[in-house]
C-alpha cells in the first residue's frame, strides 16, 4: 500500500483530464473548483488503480469517487451494470444516486438506488431495462443477487463508501459476498473516514495495491461550527428550544433526540407552534422517509426532528443548526450529528441542551472533539454546572481514562 496526503492545490477540473462530456457535466452543475478529496483521489483513480480516501463527509467524496468511472463511460448499451457502490443507510444510496446522475455525462446514463423498504416491483423493472450504475445497501443488493435479478458480471468498478460504517452495522459477510460476485478484474475504490483493524483487513483482502489517500484531520475538529450548550432541566427543554429557534431563527435546523418516540412527541408538540416542521426516524416508512428527505434537502422543512438515523453522511447544504435536544450517548455521534452543519467550509451552529445529571457525557464529547465547548445564556434560564462523579477520599485518585485521556476536570466552568 502506498501512502500519500494531499500534495498540489487545486487548479480547476481543466487539470484533471477528465472527459469534455464530463467537464460540460461539472459546468451544469457549476462545479468549478475541485474539492481536495477530489483532487487527490481522481488522477490516480483515473489511471485505473484501486484507491482508498481516508476523509470525512461533506468534503465532496462522492463526486471524487463517482468522476473516474462516469469519465470511462461509454454509450454502448453494454449490459450492465459496470459498477457498483455499496452505502450504509437508504439516505445516503439516494443522495449518491442523484449525484450520479447530476454528473453523469450522458442522458442515456442510468443509475439506479437499491435498498429495502422499497418495493421490489420498481427495482426490478429498472433492471430489467438495464442500468449502467447500481447503488445500494448490502442487504438489498445480496437479495437481489440471491434471486438472480441482478448480474455483477461486468462490474468494472466497485465503491465501498463509508466502509467504517458498513462494517459497524455487521454488514461485513455481505460486502465480501457481493465483492465476490464481481469479476477479479475490476477496479475498487474505497471511502472512510477513519481505517480501522476490519478496514484495512477488507481492504487487503479486495482490493490490489491499493494508493492510500488521508485527508482526515488527527481528531474530528470541526473548525467552521459554533459549538455552545446551555444548561436546562429536562422538564423544561421544550420552553428552551422554542426560545433558542426564536432567538436564532435558523435557516434550516435539525433536532435530535436519542429515541424515536422522544423525537415523534416532541414533533407532536413543536408543530403546534411552528409551521414547517417534520420528523425522520426509523420507525416511519421508508417511502413516506425519502419524501421528507427530499423537502428537507429542497428547503421546504425548516426544522427536522430526528434520532440519529440522519446523524451520518446526509447532506443538506441550508443546514444552519444542529440542536442536540438530547445529547447523543455516544462522542462519535455528537461529531457526526454537528457536521451536518458547516458543510462545504459554510458556518454552522451546534447548540447542545446539557441537564444536571450530563457532566460526564458532556466532557467525553469535549475530549473528542479536542476543545471546550463553550457555556451559552438564554435569559430565565439558569446557568448551572452540570455534574461530574466526584472521588471521595476512599477512593484512589485515579483519572477516569476516556477515549484513552483523563477527564477533563470542571473548574474552569465555575
Ligand atoms: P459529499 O461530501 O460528497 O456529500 O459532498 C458535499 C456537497 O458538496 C454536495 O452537495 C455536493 O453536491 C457538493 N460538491 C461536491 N463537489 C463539489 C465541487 N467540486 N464544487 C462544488 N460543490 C461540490
Amino acid at each position: 500500500m502506498t501512502t500519500a496526503t494531499l500534495q498540489e492545490p487545486a487548479t480547476g477540473f481543466q487539470s484533471l483530464e477528465l472527459s469534455p462530456s464530463v467537464q460540460a457535466a461539472l459546468n451544469r452543475a457549476q462545479y468549478h473548483q475541485p474539492t481536495p478529496i477530489q483532487a487527490a483521489v481522481i488522477p490516480h483513480a483515473l489511471t485505473g488503480r484501486d484507491v482508498i480516501g481516508q476523509a470525512q463527509t461533506g468534503t465532496g467524496k462522492t463526486a471524487a469517487f463517482l468522476l473516474p468511472f462516469l469519465n470511462s463511460w461509454q454509450d454502448t448499451n453494454e449490459p450492465g451494470p459496470q459498477a457498483v457502490v455499496l452505502a450504509p443507510t437508504r439516505e445516503l444510496v439516494v443522495q449518491v444516486t442523484q449525484e450520479a446522475l447530476k454528473l453523469a455525462p450522458s442522458k442515456h446514463f442510468r443509475a439506479l438506488a437499491v435498498y429495502g423498504g422499497q418495493r421490489f416491483g420498481e427495482q426490478l423493472r429498472a433492471l430489467k431495462k438495464g442500468v449502467n450504475l447500481v447503488v445500494g445497501t448490502p442487504g438489498r443488493v445480496l437479495d437481489h443477487l440471491g434471486r438472480g435479478t441482478l448480474v455483477l458480471g461486468r462490474v468494472r468498478y466497485a465503491v465501498l463508501d463509508e466502509a467504517d460504517r458498513m462494517l459497524d452495522i455487521g454488514f461485513r459477510p455481505d460486502i465480501e459476498r457481493i465483492l465476490r460476485h464481481c469479476p477479479q478484474q475490476r477496479q475498487t475504490l474505497l471511502l472512510s473516514a477513519t481505517l480501522p483493524g476490519p478496514v484495512l483487513r477488507l481492504a487487503q483482502r479486495y482490493m490490489h495495491e491499493p494508493h492510500h489517500i488521508n485527508l482526515s484531520p488527527e481528531r474530528p475538529t470541526v473548525h467552521t461550527i459554533r459549538q455552545s450548550y446551555i444548561t436546562v432541566d429536562e422538564d423544561r427543554k421544550f420552553d428552551l428550544l422554542v426560545r433558542v429557534l426564536d432567538r436564532e431563527n435558523p435557516r434550516q435546523c435539525i433536532i435530535f433526540c436519542q429515541r424515536k418516540r422522544d423525537a415523534d412527541r416532541l414533533y407532536r408538540t413543536l408543530r403546534e407552534q411552528r409551521k414547517r416542521v417534520s420528523t425522520m426516524h426509523g420507525d416511519l416508512a421508508q417511502p413516506l422517509r425519502d419524501r421528507i428527505m427530499q423537502y428537507f434537502r429542497d428547503g421546504k422543512i425548516v426544522c427536522l426532528v430526528a434520532t440519529d438515523v440522519v446523524g451520518r453522511g446526509i447532506d443538506v447544504t441550508g443546514i444552519s443548526h444542529i440542536i442536540n435536544y438530547d445529547l447523543p450517548e455516544d462522542a462519535d455521534n455528537y461529531v457526526h450529528r454537528i457536521g451536518r452543519t458547516g458543510r462545504m467550509g459554510k458556518d454552522g451552529v451546534a447548540i447542545s441542551f446539557v441537564t444536571p445529571e450530563e457532566g460526564e457525557r458532556l466532557t467525553q464529547i469535549e475530549v473528542c472533539v479536542n476543545s471546550l465547548i463553550r457555556q451559552d445564556q438564554i435569559e430565565g434560564f439558569e446557568s448551572f454546572r452540570p455534574r461530574i462523579k466526584v472521588e471521595t477520599p476512599e477512593a484512589p485518585k485515579k483519572a477516569v481514562p476516556v477515549f484513552g485521556r483523563p477527564v477533563r476536570r470542571y473548574s474552569n466552568r465555575l
